[in-house]
């Protein structure tokens, strides 16, 4: 928005500016004309045309700058944004330098957007907004555990996926959900398991979930790495889970081969199962940390976040 409004100032100023050239000196010219008593028709007649002719050329340039900006105005996406998603800081309290954590530095690819989010992460957690609105509520948080840069960076993938694209719907993305834990790749937020207090009110994940509570999301998914996990990777599902619980987590088996299984508990400090008390459809996404390449690991868990946004009816 605001390059058109430039636009449109730059073609006022100078083609008023050229108008005003022309008129100055053709004045001039008929002035001292005028003086010298010797008046030259020919020279009248140019002058003349070179007044038209700056007025053609201002008022095409004025109907050319308004054409421009109409355009912009029917294709700018919600709240006038210049891009199809909204970013802005989710959690002020728990910011950190998330380029600390060495493998986040190697395996996310520098973008103007990941500069962005790398930037902002330093003032605290962040959330990003897609979609026209029209349609489901999803929410995806990546990190809640510091230590499982896996989950990070393939969030941050489907982001640059995603950035340019308009759908319908909500999705809100936190691609770090704790950057001071990120920065120190530790598993840890003040001496707890920040999965095990999101019933706590004040808590990174507490935020989370009732983030997703007051903004009507329908589906949560919350996505992990950690030992022990299939290739293709793995689904944590509620106990009793929801019959939309169930159908998207088959789908994504179908398109990815993962396995599921069920929590021995379901503790209410997961964010997890915490959503899933308020009625919100919860998942829990886990690819290999520890004994496979950080990219594998990173590509099972891309393909399971694709697989569920697609069920979601997202790109
Ligand atoms: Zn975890």
């Amino acid at each position: 928005m605001n390059t058109n409004i430039i636009t449109l100032n730059q073609y006022l100023n100078e083609y008023f500016i050229k108008f005003e050239v022309i008129k100055i000196i053709g004045y001039k010219q008929l002035l001292i004309n005028k003086n010298n008593r010797r008046f030259n028709h020919k020279k009248v007649i140019l002058i003349l045309i070179l007044i038209s002719l700056g007025s053609v050329i201002l008022s095409g340039g004025v109907s050319a700058a308004t054409i421009s900006n109409n355009q912009t105005n029917d294709s700018s996406q919600f709240n006038n944004c210049h891009n199809p998603y909204h970013i802005s800081i989710f959690d002020s309290s728990i910011g950190g330098n998330v380029l600390s954590n060495t493998a986040i530095t190697q395996y996310i690819s520098r973008t103007d957007l990941s500069n962005k989010i790398f930037n902002m992460t330093n003032q605290g957690s962040i959330i990003l907004k897609f979609g026209n609105g029209n349609g489901p509520k999803v929410l995806i948080c990546a990190g809640v555990h510091g230590n499982e840069p896996q989950a990070n960076i393939a969030i941050m993938q489907y982001i640059e996926f995603i950035k340019d694209k308009n759908f319908n719907g909500t999705l809100y993305i936190i691609p770090f959900a704790i950057p001071q834990d990120t920065a120190l790749n530790t598993r840890y937020y003040n001496g707890s398991d920040p999965n095990r207090i999101a019933n706590i009110n004040g808590t990174p994940g507490w935020k989370i979930v009732q983030f997703a509570k007051n903004h009507g999301i329908n589906y949560l998914i919350d996505v992990h790495s950690g030992g022990g996990v299939d290739a293709n990777g793995f689904i944590y599902i509620n106990s009793k889970s929801t019959n939309n619980e169930k159908k998207l987590v088959s789908y994504i088996v179908s398109k990815t081969n993962c396995s599921t299984g069920v929590e021995d508990t379901d503790d209410p400090g997961m964010i997890r199962y915490s959503a899933h008390q308020y009625g919100i459809n919860s998942i829990t996404l886990e690819t290999e940390r520890d004994n496979i390449p950080v990219m594998d690991a990173v590509n099972a868990e891309y393909k399971m976040i694709h697989a569920g946004t697609k069920y979601l009816g997202f790109p």
